[in-house]
């Protein structure tokens, strides 16, 4: 790779001493390819024994992850069905740190499009609350996409500045992962834009912006609780040296880990994560939304609403799931209790537990996400395709079922890939048109 800026070269330089040529000539290998098994579907044995493509070892540092050197890992039938999210191995290195677990309030602060966001969720297996919050709004509804495709059903989807989510969430959370938008020095492989877009300058303003977004998670982190932070960059400036003075800044947090993951020393393309701890102390009971500007959208009328969905999961579901329905316009979503209620946050808000339809004011449209979040036994009409035919539906065409009319799921083999509607041994295909293959 002959177009490293100078000014990184001569810091790289400096910083690695007698291991620069090493780190050097790892830009001459293909990057590190990774695929994260979704243990919330499938476990990592068993997919590995039904792996449609070989699959490397084991990512050491992520129990449920492998290498994989496959050209397109992202167009099989399975990546659709949502058994895997493709991440860079090194980037998995963050969420085992902070050790998410059962039944814990978990925010992550800077969370498109999601990776790190599904591999908490996967760890938390489906029980608490999982605050994925990314600041763009075109990019949180990518997170909220993969989410769907993860079938993860215990997170919110916020889109707000790091500072106006520590007013709602003061001393709230157990854990806190801030995977910080940085100068990007372990994405110049894959990103393109990342090796124009580098300069010092850069560096010291990325610093500068994570300083602010770690002061607003630690307001929101409760006393005793957890905050991971992690970059993709080598710069001193927003990896160690951000570490130290967060220390200073706060002394009520002790540094418990730090890990730094360089190209030529592990396999991945480099990352820096970093684990704190806050001294024991206050743990809010609930989110502080007196201090939210309320508006339209969540908390809309549901009285109609709530009986077509009623009507709906009675025919759609073998026991109707529990969870409240909260609506946003005309899109309601199913979420459990333990999920806060942000009915005055929904500026910030862009989707809680899983979408389960729209409501026109007339008749109830179930939604994708609904169909991505079942289990095959959970349902009374699931039409189970094989890999081959699971093309045919990816495409848009319908499909064959010899089950009784009405709204089904549609899978590959036991995983849903999406909706359809069988009238007359035909299944309608209700794949969104945007995630059709080849579209
Ligand atoms: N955690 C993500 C994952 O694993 O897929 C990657 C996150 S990326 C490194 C950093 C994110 O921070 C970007 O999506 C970016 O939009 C967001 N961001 C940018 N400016 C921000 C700010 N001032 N506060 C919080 N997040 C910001």
């Amino acid at each position: 790779m002959g177009n490293l800026p100078e000014k990184f070269i001569a810091r790289m330089q400096k910083r690695l001493g007698s291991d620069f040529p090493a780190f050097l000539a790892s830009y001459e290998r293909p990057p590190y390819k990774g695929l994260r098994v979704n243990a919330l579907k499938i476990s990592p044995e068993d997919f590995a024994a039904r792996a449609p493509f070989p699959l490397g070892e084991r990512v050491p540092w992520e129990p449920t992850a492998f290498y994989t050197e496959e050209e397109k890992p992202g167009a099989d039938v399975y990546h659709f069905a949502g058994l895997y999210y493709l991440q860079e191995p090194s980037a998995m290195v963050a969420a085992p740190l902070l050790g998410a677990g059962k039944g814990e309030r978990v925010l992550d602060l800077c969370a498109a499009p999601g990776g790190k966001t599904t591999q908490l969720a996967s760890d938390m297996g489906g029980t608490g609350v999982l605050i994925a919050n990314e600041i763009d709004r075109k990019r949180a509804q990518i997170l909220a996409e993969n989410i769907a495709r993860m079938g993860i059903c215990n997170s919110a989807v916020m889109s707000a500045s790091p500072q106006s989510l520590a007013v709602v969430f003061p001393a709230y959370f157990d854990k806190i992962l801030v995977d910080a938008p940085c100068s990007g020095e372990g994405m110049f492989k894959k990103e393109e834009n990342a090796i124009p877009a580098w300069s010092e300058g850069n560096v010291a303003m990325c610093a500068e912006r994570q300083k602010g977004i770690l002061d607003a998670a630690a307001e929101m982190l409760a006393g005793g609780g957890r905050l991971v932070y992690s970059t993709c960059t080598f710069a001193e400036e927003e990896d160690e040296w951000q570490a130290e003075a967060f220390l200073k800044r706060h002394p009520e947090f002790s540094l418990l880990a730090m890990k730094k993951l360089y190209p030529h020393e592990a396999r991945g393309e480099g990352h820096f994560a970093v684990l704190f701890e806050k001294r024991d102390g206050e743990r809010s009971a609930r989110p502080s939304l007196r201090k939210c500007s309320s508006g339209r959208g969540f908390g809309a009328d549901l009285s109609g609403a709530a009986k077509a969905w009623e009507v709906f999961a009675e025919d759609f579901f073998v026991r109707p799931p529990a969870g409240t329905l909260r609506a946003a316009g005309a899109r309601l979503f199913l979420a459990g209790e333990e999920l806060p209620a942000l009915e005055h946050a929904q500026a910030a808000q862009i989707g809680v537990g899983v979408e389960a339809g729209e409501w026109d004011g007339k008749r109830f449209k179930p939604t994708h996400a609904l169909a991505m979040a079942v289990k095959k036994g959970d349902v009374r009409r699931f039409v189970s395709l094989s890999r081959e035919e699971s093309e045919r539906y990816l495409k848009g065409e319908t499909v064959e079922s010899d089950l009784p009319d009405g709204w089904c799921v549609v899978g590959v083999e036991e995983f849903p890939l999406g909706l359809g509607k069988i009238v007359g041994g035909v299944v309608k295909n209700h794949l969104p048109k945007w995630l059709r293959k080849y579209h």
